[in-house]
């Protein structure tokens, strides 16, 4: 593994300093190419899929004896896609339209001291010890550095409440382009992934930067497994799908 891999922590114990190393276990394969448009938590596109090849010596049955019973699991990551020098106190959360910022610790931003992200996502299959996944907010790439099984009881708390993210994020509507839509489903067969609805469940989250104004000639774009995505608004609370393109 290379060293650029390892992660190394300096723990003062008993007023000795030791080295902890953080190995990734393995790496996600995501349908997201990208981080844009990738869903801002996970279980929101539950076409978004990926898979978890583990490294040695985790890649063992022994290692994943049990999961099988679990229908989801707790993915312990590194943000490598937002690695930064410098600590932030505050952070300006998408959620309250960029412009607003928060302690980062009230905060589930990318940027964060130690870079530790967490996500639950659906456990789909275990197959030769490699892991098949849905509804992840992961970017192809991404180091899991523990994985966890999510336990109901303890997990779900009914008296919990978050007065910055009270519900899930509203949800615009998607409409396609006649010829995009052909397209989209001629790529879903030849991938055999669920192409359209993952565009839809994404693009449904709108995720415009919130400090944007709404301009009818602004395209986006994204690249959903290796297929870009380009899209524009028709109005706030419209999306139009143009181009659907392997090229
Ligand atoms: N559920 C996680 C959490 O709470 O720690 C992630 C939340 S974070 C707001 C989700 C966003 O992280 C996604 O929309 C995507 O743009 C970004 N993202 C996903 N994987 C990433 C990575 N490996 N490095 C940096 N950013 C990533």
């Amino acid at each position: 593994m290379p060293m650029s891999m390892i992660f190394g922590l300096k723990l003062l114990i008993n007023g000795i300093y030791t080295m902890l190393q953080i190995h990734p276990l393995g790496y996600i394969k995501s349908c997201f190419k990208e981080k844009f448009a990738i869903p801002r938590q996970p279980l929101l596109a539950p076409a978004a899929t990926a898979s978890l090849e583990l490294l040695a010596p985790y890649n063992r049955t022994e290692a994943l004896i049990g999961l099988e019973r679990v229908s989801h699991i707790w993915l312990l990551f590194i943000f490598h896609k937002a690695l930064e020098a410098k600590p932030r106190l505050k952070v300006r959360p998408p959620r309250l339209g960029g412009n607003k910022s928060l302690g980062v610790f009230a905060t589930r931003s990318t940027h964060r001291p130690n870079a530790i992200g967490q996500s639950v996502v659906k456990l789909d299959a275990i197959v030769d010890n490699k892991l098949y996944l849905s509804g992840v907010d992961l970017v192809d790439g991404t180091p899991i550095i523990d994985i966890k099984p999510y336990v109901p009881y303890a997990d779900s708390v009914s008296q919990a409440y978050n007065d910055i993210a009270p519900a899930p994020p509203r949800t615009i509507k998607v409409q396609w382009d006649v010829n995009a839509l052909l397209q989209a489903q001629q790529h879903q067969q030849r991938l055999q992934k669920p192409l359209i609805a993952l565009t839809e469940q994404c693009l449904a989250q709108d995720p415009r930067p919130a400090y944007q104004q709404f301009d009818p000639n602004r395209q986006y774009g994204t690249k959903l497994w290796d297929i870009e995505v380009i899209w524009h608004y028709l109005n706030d609370d419209t999306c139009h799908v143009l181009i659907i393109s392997n090229k």
